[in-house]
């Protein structure tokens, strides 16, 4: 699993999660709270879309959007991916290699 993948997962479950009908989710973020956080969830989706690898696009690999190629560990997944994920740093499936120097904190 790569980063990539790793955050369209955690995407998808806090997506079922909304998408539950959790009473309790509903009651803590109210209706307003949750149509913002679904907003939100799929803005992230529209970013990981734009920041998606290419695959040997006339010779590059790496990412469209940033420019950043896919042979230095630091340019790729690059740093707008790996900021993204490291929402999800707690989760047992991040990996410490994804994190990003560019995270301000
Ligand atoms: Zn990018």
């Amino acid at each position: 699993m790569d980063v990539t993948e790793f955050l369209l997962a955690r995407l998808a479950e806090e997506r079922a999660a909304l998408d539950g009908a959790e009473a309790g989710t509903e009651a803590a973020l109210g209706e307003e709270g949750t149509g913002r956080r679904r907003a939100e969830l799929r803005a992230v989706r529209a970013i990981v879309e734009l920041h998606r690898g290419a695959a040997d696009i006339w010779g590059f690999h790496g990412c469209l959007t940033c420019g950043n190629v896919a042979d230095t560990t630091a340019g790729f997944p690059c740093p707008t991916v790996r900021a993204l994920a490291a929402v999800h740093s707690d989760h047992p499936d991040y990996r410490a290699e994804w994190a990003t120097s560019a995270n301000p904190d």
